[in-house]
């Protein structure tokens, strides 16, 4: 951050977009705020004030029955008690995101003092990047410091439009975005090689783009979870009952014979944990993935697979992976997920740079206390996939924009 803090107000946008207890409202898992403290902790150190912003979930989404915001349960009040225990100094709730009172309270922020603002997406201007919801955000501060890097790939008020109301002199990214980007770039810029990619999860539709930007990059692509399926059956095999999309048959087709053509190794699940129900206490076992039985469904990669994608991953000097290789939630079809991540971390060990590319996949390295056996574990989901895709974030951009009124 090339930003001196000394005396100034710093509007800092973190993602606080933590999960909490359905009942309490206590926060379960607090690492999205950990991952923010060594932006906040620098500003207070150097004799600066911080303006916290976040959202947290999707109340537009999820209004009451009348049609009003559930303010009670979106509340970032719920996360005030952790946050403090975490910063060790005391923060300042405030029950409105921009306004009279958050203008005031921002107004009298002495140094190494802390105030909440409320949750940003109870504004309807927030996620349609509203420049007047924005600027009004940007009032509240002498400069502007983007540490949420989870949502650095929507164009909302906080995270886009506000940078707009700054010149280049007075926004920064915070550290924990630096450092996503600067992780991001070792598997996009000139990867060490061989550069091995692992994707999973659902559905093909969802990493469409991440798939065939990857054939342009990796030297392996290794795909599973239950997205493997329609590349399968897109190659004439038996599914069974396997979590298949039929109209992104063609479009497996096509990313098979790009890899061909370009000499990338793209490696699907020989074999297959099948079962006969979605359960954990369904009937399982070992099968080819090809020949899969009616009524039966593919849940996890196989054994074969298991040793196949270990031993490539194991080779490989870059690991992006995103994405698990089987319903990892259930213990009975978590095994290929957690040998990957056995993996990937070996390889880490041995000297490879591996990068965890947010939502599920970081849930497995969790699961397994590997998180800190990688080389770098992402905060944002969407935001990283987008990275990958070779897109330009919205919340990144805006950044290097100059102020709104110099470029009118
Ligand atoms: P995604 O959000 O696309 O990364 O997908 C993650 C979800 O995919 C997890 O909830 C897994 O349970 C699910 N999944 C992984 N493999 C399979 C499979 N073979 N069949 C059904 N669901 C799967």
């Amino acid at each position: 951050m090339d930003i001196n803090f000394s005396g100034k107000r710093a509007l800092v946008r973190v993602d606080f977009n933590v999960p909490l207890d359905k009942e309490s409202f206590k926060v379960t898992d607090d690492t999205r705020i950990k991952r923010a403290l060594p932006t906040i902790t620098h500003i207070l150190e150097e004799g600066g004030s911080v303006i916290l912003m976040s959202h947290l979930g999707r109340p537009m989404k999820k209004l009451k029955e009348d049609g009003s915001i559930d303010r009670e349960r979106f509340t970032l009040k719920h996360i005030v008690e952790r946050l403090i225990d975490l910063i060790g100094v005391e923060v300042k709730f405030c029950d409105e995101t921009v306004g009279k009172k958050a203008s005031e309270m921002s107004a009298g922020l002495k140094r190494g003092q802390v105030m909440l603002l409320e949750n940003t997406r109870f504004n309807e201007g927030e996620k349609e990047g509203d420049s007047e919801f924005a600027k009004a955000l940007a009032s509240l501060a002498d400069v502007y410091v983007n540490d949420a890097f989870g949502t650095a790939h929507r164009a909302h008020a906080s995270t886009t439009t506000v940078a707009h109301y700054f010149d280049e002199e007075h926004k920064t990214f915070g550290f924990l975005l630096e450092s996503e980007l600067k992780n991001a770039s070792r598997v996009t810029d000139n990867p060490e090689r061989p550069f091995v990619a692992i994707v999973g999860g659902a559905k093909v539709s969802d990493k469409m783009l991440l798939l065939d930007r990857l054939i342009d990059q990796v030297d392996t692509l290794i795909v599973g979870g239950g997205m493997a399926y329609t590349f399968m059956k897109a190659e004439g095999g038996k599914i069974g009952n396997s979590l298949c999309e039929d109209d992104r048959l063609e479009l497996a087709r096509e990313l098979l014979a790009k890899a061909r053509k370009q000499g990338v190794h793209l490696l699907l699940p020989t074999d297959s944990v099948v079962a006969d129900a979605f359960s954990n206490d369904a009937n399982f076992r070992n099968a080819p993935s090809n020949l899969i039985d009616e009524g039966w469904m593919g849940l996890d990669i196989g054994v074969y697979a298991q040793n196949e994608f270990s031993n490539n991953i194991r080779n490989a000097k870059t690991i992006f992976w995103n994405g698990p290789m089987g319903v990892f939630e259930m213990p009975n079809f978590a095994n290929g997920t957690k040998l990957i991540a056995q993996a990937v971390a070996e390889a880490t060990q041995t000297g490879a740079f591996s990068l965890i590319g947010g939502g599920d996949s970081v849930a497995a390295v969790n699961m397994m206390g590997l998180a800190n056996k990688v080389s770098y574990v992402s905060t944002g989901g969407g935001a990283m996939l987008e990275l990958l895709e070779g897109k330009v974030l919205p919340g990144v951009k805006a950044m290097s924009v100059a102020k709104l009124e110099e470029l009118e």
